[in-house]
């Protein structure tokens, strides 16, 4: 066999996807198993390792370099995935909350003085993200939502509605917000009756944002945080507006196909779980 032959293959077609896998299997075996059973028992979600996430450079794994992030693909996100979710899909769902619905989002769809501001703590960890599009209404029928955001004059913005099953919404059990939601909100109608859809960044703290409810006595991903989450005339101001008013349906396509590739690598992940416990079980 050639020198410096490794075992590349369709899960890790490059050197560094490898070592990535490597990396993130070592840090599950020795920080996320001895946790799982206890933290999904218990229903808390792990904020101190999620955070911890931030300094073995896994959070923002997608993002450019230049703003604190991995700088990889998504064969790197789904592989993070399909190694957090072997032991504990719920941690890898606060992942995947954080990491392709809200950071990745921002990476690709905010502007400079966004990606600036904001990247570089939610890449570290000092911040947790969540993104906000399910209402108690409108979970598939995502047109028909009915959180509104209307402009004032002094071209803040004040948003009205509620927000439902946010992973990540609330990072604990005393009503701890997200430091920043990723939040869809309908701010008018097209000429063929459609919902026009902007995305708001709402900072942890700002008047009029808060948990309605934290979600307990989940079936599954029990140790990840879902929440309502409740916004009641909530001022927004323009530079936390991403893109132009009304073309956030183009922010939900491009992030949605990270979105369902990571979770299907979480899929993945379980699966090979359960093939794992059956086997030992046989024999
Ligand atoms: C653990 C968990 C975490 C979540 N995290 C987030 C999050 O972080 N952010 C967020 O915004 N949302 C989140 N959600 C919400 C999730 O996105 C919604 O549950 C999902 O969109 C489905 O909406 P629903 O539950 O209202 O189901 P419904 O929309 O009521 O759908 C129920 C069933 O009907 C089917 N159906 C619906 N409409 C049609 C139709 N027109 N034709 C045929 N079939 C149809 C659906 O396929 C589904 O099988 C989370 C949910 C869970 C359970």
């Amino acid at each position: 066999m050639e020198e410096g032959w490794r075992a590349l293959d369709i899960a890790n077609p490059t050197d560094e996807h490898s070592m990535l896998r490597e990396m993130v299997r070592s840090f599950v075996s020795d920080e996320v198993e001895p946790q799982a059973l206890e933290f999904n028992r218990d229903e808390k979600f792990n904020v101190e390792l999620f955070r911890s996430l931030g300094e073995s450079g896994l959070l923002g794994i997608s993002v450019p370099a230049e703003f604190g992030g991995g700088g990889m693909d998504a064969t790197a996100v789904a592989i993070i995935n399909e190694e957090l979710s072997y032991s504990d899909p719920a941690f890898c769902l606060a992942y995947l909350a954080h990491d392709q619905l809200m950071v990745n989002n921002l990476a690709q769809n905010g502007n400079a003085d966004q990606k600036s501001r904001i990247l570089p703590k939610v890449c570290s960890g000092e911040w947790i993200g969540c993104m906000a599009m399910s209402e108690p209404d409108h979970g598939t029928d995502v047109l028909g939502m009915e959180t509104s955001a209307v402009q004032r004059d002094d071209g803040n913005w004040v948003i009205n509605g509620r927000k439902m099953w946010i992973t990540n919404g609330s990072v604990n059990d005393e009503g701890g917000t997200a430091d920043i939601v990723w939040l869809y909100a309908r701010t008018g109608t097209d000429e063929k009756g459609r919902a026009e859809i902007t995305t708001f960044l709402v900072e942890k703290g700002t008047d009029g944002f808060s948990v309605g409810q934290k979600i307990f006595d989940k079936l599954g991903m029990r140790a990840s945080n879902t929440a309502e989450l409740v916004f009641e005339d909530c001022v927004v101001p323009p530079e936390n507006v991403v893109g132009s008013p009304g073309e956030s349906m183009v922010h939900m396509m491009r992030n949605l196909e990270l979105e369902r590739l990571g979770l299907a690598a979480m899929a993945l992940g379980i699966s090979r779980r359960c093939l794992s416990v059956m086997n030992s079980y046989a024999s």
